[in-house]
């Protein structure tokens, strides 16, 4: 029985807000898991995936990194910019990836390695979780 509820939100909207079972969030200092009556708990997150599941079904979503905090059993995550499997517009993010690849590899004098490289994880997080949608769907319906 869900006795837990996960928040995530952005400065734009709510992008999930609902009971669950459990929760495994990218920490930055490793992968997380959450179970109901988990201690208190305030830490940053780095770009990646956010599995949850509610009822026995897992479901994906991308994170850019932010805060997770733990209260009762409330989880809340604050970030820049999250999206669950279904929003995720993959080509935009072949086409980030592939910008950002090209800017570390040209290397040109003005280039901010550090964003580049971020932006970089980004995309790769987000086309992992959209990949990982697609091939579930595949899963659920296999060809006749
Ligand atoms: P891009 O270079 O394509 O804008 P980005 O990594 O710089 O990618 P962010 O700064 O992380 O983008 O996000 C800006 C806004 O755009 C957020 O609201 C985010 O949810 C949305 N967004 C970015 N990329 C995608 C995507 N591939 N699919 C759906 N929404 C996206």
């Amino acid at each position: 029985m869900p006795d837990m509820t996960l928040e995530i939100v952005t400065a734009e909207r709510v992008v999930y807000s609902e009971e669950i079972d459990f929760l495994v969030a990218p920490g930055s200092d490793g992968e997380l898991g959450v179970l109901p009556r988990h201690a208190p708990l305030l830490t940053t997150l780095d770009p990646g995936e956010i599995r949850v599941t509610v009822g026995g079904e897992e479901t994906y979503m991308f994170v850019s990194g932010g805060f997770l905090e733990v209260l009762g059993n409330r989880v809340t995550i604050l970030a820049n910019a999250a999206e669950q499997a279904d929003e995720i517009d993959e080509e935009r993010a072949e086409i980030a990836l592939q910008r950002a690849q090209e800017r570390i590899v040209s290397a040109p004098a003005d280039m901010d390695l550090e964003r580049a490289l971020a932006s970089m994880r980004r995309s790769a997080a987000r086309l992992g979780v959209a990949r990982r949608r697609r091939r579930a769907r595949r899963g659920d319906q296999p060809p006749q």
